[in-house]
């Protein structure tokens, strides 16, 4: 009898175990320095319900938590950018990240730490073990999101549908758009066909490296860093082409080069830090902030300390300086990376604080308007497809 208690107390715990995993380890890994609600002053709160906000990164989809729900842990969902006036976010696909990517530099291509958290959250057989498989499928959840959301949440594929976007959200401040985009383009897995799948699945932006080097080219973090492959020139020629953003997070200072060579559309940066104000392998070198402002393109200010050299909002507002100082204010913008495994000083819902800090940085009015969003806006208007 005692045996049998003890061998289903094990069960028990066993099950729970693994049905708390998934969440556990979500929060552990996002979390915020102080849970709001956050309150900015009365100046800038003002200043920021006026604003079009709009932000180049974000992992929310990655998490076993629903986009529609104020969750209780990690950064970002709808209720929480709707607080914070966030009108535009763009949600990340993560596909593939080796366990080694703590390190940061040279980091092997083995041991896949996303293949446990797509199995215990019981997603379908087929992201069990494909990258590109786990892209269609945060898609699916964005779609099934959007369904549901009773207009709340629109997907933005073209400039129709950004423009109709954008005249609704001038009335409705209670609705936010979603741009997809994938992190790392190993979920070509070899084929350049997959651009077409992808961008049918509503992807408009794609982070070419994630944590490790791949078939397109050579990661910050990864073990040769190498600039771009012949299959990447022609898969960068094929995005273009197709009407897909190209993001240079996490590219090599190779890749950066040779991408900035070889594009013939201005690029992003969805988010980033400088290695100016806070030294490491993925944040960008003054040069190539100058040269990607002078292509047209956009860089997007992440949140979290190893990108602006602090913990708090005031380095943020710093970070922005810095960005602005060297590429000019057209070319800055918002790249939090909520939800991206880091910790933030504040969630979605907290945005508002940054409007402040950068009222404390000097920032004029129209400044601020720009980098919280306008910039993305306009970068977006320019360059997102036409409807087919
Ligand atoms: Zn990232």
């Amino acid at each position: 009898m005692v045996l049998l208690l003890a061998i289903m107390f094990v069960a028990v715990s066993a099950i729970a175990l693994v049905l708390w995993l998934p969440r556990g380890i979500g929060a552990a890994l996002n979390r915020v320095r102080r849970v709001g609600p956050y309150a900015a002053s009365a100046t800038a709160n003002a200043l920021h319900r006026r604003l079009l906000v709009a932000d180049l990164h974000c992992d929310a989809l990655l998490w076993r938590r629903e986009v529609l729900h104020r969750g209780r842990w990690g950064h970002a969902d709808l209720p929480r950018l709707v607080a914070g006036n966030v009108a535009i976010q763009v949600f990340a696909s993560v596909t593939r990240v080796p366990v080694q990517a703590y390190r940061m530099e040279r980091v092997p291509d083995r041991w896949d730490v996303i293949t446990p958290l797509v199995l215990l959250q019981g997603w379908p057989v087929a992201t069990w073990t494909s990258p590109r498989a786990r892209a269609l499928h945060a898609a699916a959840r964005m779609d099934a999101a959007v369904r549901e959301s009773d207009g709340q949440l629109v997907l933005l594929r073209n400039r129709e549908e950004l423009e109709r976007f954008l005249a609704r959200r001038a009335v409705d401040t209670a609705c936010c758009g979603a741009l997809l985009s994938i992190e790392g383009m190993h979920a070509l897995e070899h084929s350049l066909d997959n651009i077409r799948v992808f961008f049918d699945a509503g992807f408009r932006m794609m982070g070419l490296m994630h944590f490790h080097d791949n078939e397109i080219g050579g990661s910050a973090h990864g073990a040769a860093s190498e600039g771009l492959t012949p299959f990447g020139r022609e898969a960068i020629h094929l995005m273009e082409r197709t009407g897909i953003i190209i993001d240079l997070a996490h590219a090599a200072p190779r890749l950066i080069d040779d991408v900035l060579e070889c594009a013939a559309r201005p690029v992003v940066v969805s988010h980033t830090g400088f290695q100016a104000i806070c030294p490491g392998p993925r944040n960008l070198s003054d040069a190539h902030l100058r040269h990607i402002a002078e292509k047209g393109g956009l860089v997007g200010v992440g949140f979290w300390p190893q990108a602006v050299g602090g913990t708090d909002v005031a380095a943020i507002a710093r970070a922005i300086r810095h960005a602005v100082h060297v590429a000019g204010v057209p070319h800055v913008a918002l790249g939090s990376d909520f939800d991206g495994a880091v910790r933030m000083p504040f969630d979605a819902s907290g945005m508002p604080l940054i409007t402040e800090a950068l009222l404390g940085e000097g920032f004029s009015e129209s400044e601020i308007a720009a980098v919280m969003g306008g910039n993305l806006v306009r970068f977006l208007k320019e360059t997102l497809p036409a409807a087919a």
